[in-house]
């Protein structure tokens, strides 16, 4: 069978990332699946894996129609049939490459060596891991005995319950312990399998296994025999269906009759073979695991030991023992992230001391008096926060939350103002340059009310507000390299006071003169490591970070659990809410001709194209096309613009301007205008597909329109959505509030999903949940507490924490640099 399972797995994979939304293949699993399994199924000989095929529908999948739990599960299931599928393809490849006799020489020779072993020995210490089979594993991360030991089964069967053959019944899977009287080699289905009648004292019971004809001679009569699996019914008969079995020896059971591991497994590792091996593994190993928790903490938490906890979590005695090993686990990673939070806080704002800025300074009110508008009162406490900050000599982490509109963008404006007038640097960071440059832009035009505005292209300088002009540069990737040169040569000689730019800002090679403040916008993955980033480059400056998603508590205390929080709960007045509509695809016609109606009043419009796929080639592609059909055949008589994220940036910059100055009428675009654009007069936004965003994305969208005082509308198209696509669109026709838009997106999405902890450069999360917000709050508070007593770490007590401290948050370092 030479069946390639890996696109399918990769395309199942993305789909849970994305969080079952049927976004990880163009046109839609369903489709994909149709495809794929033609020709798989034809080349699949083993009838029950036929079966399992069947069973599950990969050839006439109805994925679009199931709920996302329904989604969850089934893609779990393929999974597991997709390892099955490998497995018995590897194990066939096995008969062919392993000779009869022998073994091979370098296992020999390795028991004859003394070889000074620890935890942190490479796996292939352990005898029984060849160094091909080390490097399946090293495919899945694991390296050393210790990652071993922490490689956590996704899941247990439960085969916990025994029964007496009597009372099977059809469907269940219960366990068996029996005698064997005949097992055969047999026929079923045009391939070798063994078919065995296995008896207890109550009766007798059929068993098949398909394609496993090797068990059959293995099978003596009056071996004992454990047996668990599914009963079926055939002919009237019950049979056990390939069931997991095992030899009733002395030792303990691993394959049958308890909780069983399911391990996650890459090609060539087979179920069995790696649940052997794990239970030699933590049988040997488990309890040289050095307990790290403090006796103090595991006592008040009433946590398990280490050694205890690992071997549960692989081979629990029962459920409740498998729930005690989960928590100390996940105990431990959220108490070590606690505990990292609080050191770098620390580090943070004790290694260096950072510039304390006057804030009475005339240039905040020379600033804000010259704005059209007055802050509103969430604007000023917010800003006073900031000011009361930034007079401290320790440098300010604040992570500034404010809906989509809420103004925080002249509040940070603000800030750099004060940095400026200390004689201090500022950088203004966006996650993308469109947004980058629209900032630069506002900023623009905020400083030039004050007074006269000099310069050209990517660098101004502002006169009125200090005693000298203001010098405000955009940073981009798209300038050409003499004049990009140049703008960096100034920023290092102190020449510019505002640097306004992506990310790159301060990963790539920009250095500042006096770095005082940065700002960081629209941003929740810029977490305490990129922070420790901007340390490292030599500076200590106050930090504020900006975003408009709000973020449940879970989150913020562990991405930001070092960060103080200011919130702007306010719109400015006047705005009204977005009226929201769900279109039905018939509905499009009197979609388009209202967004006419208000161009015709002389409103402004967006069309956000359709989500295609990950690929931003392909989506522009897309978006070029609607473009053209659009301006063609919809709309020929109005100015249309398009943006997506391959156009050079002096081209995205010269449509925006277009489009913001009033020239075009519709901006087409692909998703690219989900952050902070920012044009009052646009009114009308309609987005295609939109059964495919989620809530927050949508919510973002829809935030570009209602930032005038005119009523504004968005339409939402959805060709044929899905159930959880239905309930989005529901969801957001109702709800207008960013915050609980966040919650219920948390809720259909998973945390998992909303924030991805691998990005963020934190150690990872393989047995906390951030749907555990009692341990969390008791990790936190653990995490606390022992900072008030020893915040180094000194105590020898405490010196194995320290040690796993580092070694955690090494690894999470390591991928940020
Ligand atoms: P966001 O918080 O989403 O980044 P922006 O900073 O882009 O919001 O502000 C949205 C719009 O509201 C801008 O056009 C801005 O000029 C305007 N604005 C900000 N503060 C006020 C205010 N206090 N009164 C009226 N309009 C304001
Ligand atoms: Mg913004």
């Amino acid at each position: 069978m030479s069946i390639n399972v890996e696109p399918l797995r990769k395309i199942l994979g993305l789909e849970c990332k994305k969080g079952y939304v049927d976004s990880a293949v163009i046109g839609g699993l369903d489709r994909f699946l149709r495809n794929w399994a033609g020709p798989v199924i034809e080349s699949i000989t083993n009838p029950q894996l036929l079966n399992r095929f069947h069973e599950l529908h990969l050839v006439n999948s109805n994925y679009t129609s199931l709920s996302k739990p329904q989604r969850q599960q089934w893609i779990n299931d393929v999974l597991d049939l997709l390892a099955e599928i490998e497995g018995i393809a590897a194990e066939k490849g096995k008969a062919k490459l392993i000779p009869v006799a022998g073994k091979p020489s370098s296992v020999v020779r390795r028991r004859n060596t003394v070889v000074q072993q620890s935890i942190d020995s490479p796996i292939t210490v352990i005898s029984g891991i060849s160094s091909s089979l080390a490097t399946k594993f090293n495919r899945l991360g694991v390296k050393t005995i210790r990652d071993l030991l922490y490689f956590f089964p996704r899941r247990h069967l439960d085969y916990s319950e025994t029964k007496p053959i009597s009372q099977l019944s059809e469907g269940e899977e219960p366990t068996i312990m029996a005698n064997v009287w005949q097992a055969q080699l047999t026929m079923l289905g045009g391939r070798r399998g063994t078919e065995a009648i296995v008896g207890d004292e109550t009766g007798n019971v059929r068993v098949v296994w398909f394609n496993q004809p090797y068990l059959a001679k293995k099978l003596h009569t009056n071996t004992r025999i454990v047996l668990s699996g599914r009963v079926s019914l055939f002919k009237g008969q019950y049979v056990f269906e390939s069931p997991e079995w095992e030899l009733v020896e002395d030792k303990e059971l691993i394959h049958t009759g308890r909780l069983v591991p399911l391990y996650p497994l890459t090609q060539g590792l087979r179920p069995r073979q790696v649940r052997k091996l794990m239970k030699g593994v933590v049988d040997q190993w488990a309890w040289q695991a050095e307990d790290f928790l403090p006796g103090e903490v595991k006592r008040h938490c009433n946590l398990l030991e280490l050694s205890q906890a690992i071997t549960q979590a692989h081979y629990p005695e029962n459920g409740a023992a498998k729930d005690k090993a989960r928590v100390r686990l996940a105990f431990d990673e959220l108490f070590l992230l606690q505990l990292g939070v609080l050191s770098k806080k620390r580090d943070w704002q004790e290694s260096q001391p950072g510039s304390s800025f006057s804030a009475e300074t005339p240039v905040l009110d020379t600033f804000l008096k010259s704005l059209p508008f007055e802050l509103t009162a969430a604007q000023q406490k917010v800003l006073k926060e900031l000011l009361a900050d930034l007079e401290q000599p320790r440098p300010m982490s604040r992570l500034l939350q404010g809906e989509v509109g809420s103004g925080k963008t002249v509040v940070a404006t603000a800030a750099l103002l004060v940095a400026a007038a200390n004689g201090y640097q500022g950088a203004f960071m966006a996650p993308t340059e469109i947004l980058a440059e629209q900032h630069f832009a506002t900023v623009g035009e905020f400083l030039s009310r004050v007074g006269h505005q000099e310069g050209e292209g990517y660098l101004y300088s502002y006169s009125g507000l200090l005693s000298r002009p203001i010098t405000v540069a955009l940073l981009i990737g798209d300038i050409n390299q003499a004049r990009k040169r140049e703008l960096r040569q100034r920023v290092r000689a102190g020449d510019v006071d505002i640097v306004i730019g992506t990310h790159a800002l301060i990963q790539k090679d920009v250095e500042f003169h006096r770095l005082g403040l940065a700002v960081v916008d629209e941003q929740h993955r810029f977490g305490v490591t990129q922070r420790s980033a901007l340390r490292q480059k030599g500076f200590n400056p106050h930090v504020l970070v900006m975003t408009a998603t709000p973020i449940p508590r879970t989150l913020a205390l562990t991405l930001y659990g070092d960060l103080d929080l200011s919130v702007i709960d306010q719109l400015p007045p006047g705005r009204q809410a977005v009226k929201t509509k769900w279109l039905k695809p018939q509905q499009r016609d009197s979609g388009y001709a209202f967004l006419r109606r208000q161009v015709a009043e002389g409103r402004q419009a967006f069309i956000i194209c359709p989500l295609v796929e990950e690929s931003e080639v392909i989506q522009a592609k897309a978006a070029i096309a609607e473009y053209e059909r659009l301006s063609q055949e919809v709309f020929p008589d109005l100015r249309l613009g398009l943006l997506h994220g391959r156009m050079a940036a002096a081209d995205k910059n010269k449509v925006m301007r277009r489009f913001r100055s009033g020239e075009l009428d519709i901006l087409v675009s692909t998703p690219v205008v989900e952050v902070g654009i920012d044009v009052p007069n646009a009114t009308v936004m309609l987005v295609e597909s939109a059964d495919r965003f989620g809530l927050s994305q949508l919510h973002q969208f829809r935030g570009r329109v209602g930032r005038g005082q005119e009523q504004s509308y968005c339409m939402l198209l959805a060709q044929n959505p899905s159930e959880v696509g239905r309930e989005r669109l529901d969801i957001i026709e109702k709800i207008q509030d960013g915050f609980q838009l966040a919650e219920e997106d948390l809720k259909l999405r998973g945390p998992g999903e909303f924030f991805g902890t691998r990005q963020s450069g934190l150690p990872d999360l393989r047995m906390a949940k951030l749907s555990d917000v009692a341990l969390l709050e008791l990790a936190r508070r653990e995490a606390i507490g022992l900072f008030q007593i020893d915040p180094r770490l000194e105590k020898p007590e405490h010196h194995p924490l320290a040690k796993e401290l580092a070694r955690v948050w090494q690894q999470g370092d390591a991928e940020w640099s």
